[in-house]
């Protein structure tokens, strides 16, 4: 079961207070995808993940905290723009000026993950939003470079970094680089559960299968 509230929250950027939706508790039914996306119930949940201020477009998982970047970013015509960006769906565009928030401030694992929400945004939106889900991967794909660069960790154990960046290079139709990859993280010794992944990716590499697989659907070594 799912349950969420009602809450007024006072935007950190221009001081409007509104109602948002919070998540209070959810569950879980399933496998998650090999992206970590949750299977239902908590999949559903995606919308209550991210909050916008209605009077100056300030997105994040909370908007009365702020990172000392927001307000200028949220000032920048690149990131209003992004707010109502046509190519998008609506909610992929909040997790995606959270995005560039995240990344002005220099924190490029948590941008990563919000274009890879973004993604799942515009993957609920079914094939007429393709091209927009694999533009928010590419986006995720650079921003967790930037992170490993950076010593910034992603994803904690051995190999699981690699596992993520495979599915969104997959996804995106870059098959030989997912491959990569997969064999990068393979050299790894990750656990048990990693490896079966990295196997899987690189089966669905040779597929040139760019679909949305769950975890249970790796083969057991
Ligand atoms: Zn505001």
């Amino acid at each position: 079961m799912t349950t969420f509230a009602n809450v007024e929250r006072t935007c950190a950027v221009c001081g409007h207070t509104d109602e948002h939706t919070v998540l209070m508790s959810t569950s879980v039914f399933g496998a998650p995808d090999l992206d970590t996306r949750p299977p239902p119930l908590a999949r559903l949940t995606l919308p209550m993940q991210i909050q916008c201020c209605p009077v100056c477009g300030y997105c994040a998982p909370n908007v009365s905290e702020a990172l000392p970047e927001a307000a200028a970013e949220v000032a920048r015509p690149e990131y209003q723009a992004q707010l109502r960006h046509p190519d998008f769906p609506y909610l992929a565009n909040l997790f995606l000026c959270w995005s560039r928030i995240a990344e002005a401030a220099g924190r490029y694992a948590e941008a990563g993950w919000a274009a890879v929400r973004a993604a799942w945004a515009c993957d609920d939106e079914g094939p007429a939003r393709a091209g927009a889900a694999v533009a928010c991967r590419e986006r995720a794909v650079a921003l967790f470079e930037s992170a490993r660069q950076r010593g910034q960790a992603f994803a904690h154990e051995p190999g699981a970094e690699e596992a993520i960046l495979a599915d969104l290079l997959r996804r995106s139709g870059r098959f030989a680089e997912a491959d990569a990859v997969a064999q990068a993280g393979l050299a790894q010794n990750p656990p048990p559960t990693i490896a079966r992944v990295l196997h899987y990716q690189r089966h669905l590499c040779q597929r040139r299968d760019t679909e949305a697989h769950t975890v249970d659907e790796a083969p057991e070594a």
